[in-house]
């Protein structure tokens, strides 16, 4: 079987034809013009994976930018957005304040990526 997909890793978006086994495993890829691009291939259809980004209120008013520091599971997404939007940070929570340690067991932090005071 054949799956086409565009590479996400660059503004270049290259389209990647991938081809896969009865079991859906990987077989090889064609249409890269970089590492990357293979490595993104194989990923995306056997592990999907993304980084997360979002924002969360600050204490007193406003919200603040986050995003996790490394991709999650993409089937972690839904519940990664619902322990975001559940979470709030001080007032004066810096750049890179830990938000959520250890999301859901991926040993991946939600930090903010913003100081929460402007
Ligand atoms: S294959 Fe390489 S050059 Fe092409 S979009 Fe992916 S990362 Fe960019």
């Amino acid at each position: 079987m054949i799956r086409e997909l565009t590479c996400i890793v660059c503004p270049k978006g290259c389209q990647l034809k991938v081809e896969l086994d009865e079991n859906k495993k990987f077989i090889s890829v064609e249409g890269h013009t970089c590492k990357r691009g293979a490595v993104y291939a194989e990923t995306e259809c056997t592990a999907p994976t993304r980084v997360v980004t979002s924002t969360v209120c600050v204490e007193g008013g406003g919200v603040v930018p986050v995003k996790t520091n490394g991709a999650i599971p993409k089937e972690l997404m839904f519940e990664c957005v619902k322990l975001i939007n559940s979470s709030c940070v001080p007032a004066d929570a810096p750049i890179g304040t830990v938000v959520i340690a250890d999301l859901l067991g991926t040993g991946i932090d939600v930090i903010t990526t913003r100081n929460a005071k402007v």
